[in-house]
This record gives structure tokens, C-alpha cells and sequence, in this order.
């Protein structure tokens, strides 16, 4: 496994639509395993295959409940909705105030290529709905209620 390099917002990659993924090959293992690494070197909670680089349509995602990997996500249901602080590790040492779904049930395919459901409320909706935005070039930052504002550095 390796690191990879993320990309910060102004690069072109982070606004291109993404596409589907038809098999896991080995390219693709290692490309997932490497985004797995990089998020927990960044002390992110998700990661998006655009962030490094990569046009597909892959997410890695840990609100703390280990790493869940979701191949060609897609949103099925959502209800209720939260306000709150969003960041992104493509856009480094900011955050803004973002609406998102209060709870949000996705369909994904697994490494396997078996159909997976996940399911989540507050940070895990919010990382599932950020994180697939990214696939089609859609950052939180085009999503802010007011300032983005500066994050202040520990
Ligand atoms: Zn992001």
C-alpha cells in the first residue's frame, strides 16, 4: 500500500464526472487500499477516488466504525436533514456550515462486486452524501451557508 497525493480544490480532476467501474481488477484493489491509507494519514472520515487522482466512481468512508468501501454508490432514500460543519481534505484548513440529509440509505457494490446497502445517520449520512457528490464533481463548497471560514490550526 502507498500513499497517494490528494488533490486540492482548483484542480480540474475534482469537477470531472466519474465513471461506473465494470470489474475489480487488481489495479483497482490496490487503488482502494491506497485511498484507505491515505484517508487515516489525513485524519479524514472519507475519501473519494477523484481526490487522488483516480475517474471512478469509488468512496472510502470511516466515521470510526472501520472502513467501509462503496464501488458505483448510489443514494436510495433520505429523510430528515442536519445542519452542520463539513470539511474536505481537498479543500485543506477550512469548513463551512453545509445542510445534508439526517439519514441517508445508499446501494453500492462491495470489492466483490456483490450489491452492498449502508446505511447511516448524522456524520456517516453527511460523509455518504459528501463523498458521492465528489463523483460528480460537486464539492461542499458549492453547497456553504455563509463564510467558508478558516479552520484553526492545532
Ligand atoms: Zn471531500
Amino acid at each position: 500500500m502507498a500513499l497517494r497525493n490528494i488533490r486540492v480544490e482548483g484542480d480540474p480532476i475534482l469537477r470531472k464526472r466519474c465513471r461506473e467501474v465494470e470489474a475489480v481488477d487488481d489495479r483497482l484493489s490496490i487503488l482502494i487500499s491506497d485511498m484507505i491509507e491515505t484517508m487515516y494519514d489525513a485524519d479524514g472520515v472519507g475519501l473519494a477516488a477523484p481526490q487522488v487522482g483516480i475517474l471512478k466512481r469509488v468512496v472510502v468512508i470511516d466515521v470510526g466504525e472501520g472502513p467501509v468501501i462503496m464501488i458505483n454508490p448510489e443514494i436510495l432514500e433520505t429523510s430528515g436533514s442536519q445542519t452542520g460543519q463539513e470539511g474536505c481534505l481537498s479543500v485543506p484548513g477550512k469548513f463551512g456550515i453545509v445542510t445534508r440529509p439526517m439519514y441517508v440509505k445508499a446501494k453500492a457494490y462491495d470489492l466483490d462486486m456483490n450489491e452492498i446497502i449502508v446505511e447511516g445517520e448524522e456524520l456517516m449520512a453527511r460523509a455518504i452524501c459528501h463523498e458521492i457528490a465528489h463523483l460528480d464533481g460537486d464539492l461542499y463548497i458549492d453547497h456553504v451557508e455563509g463564510e467558508l471560514m478558516d479552520a484553526v490550526a492545532d
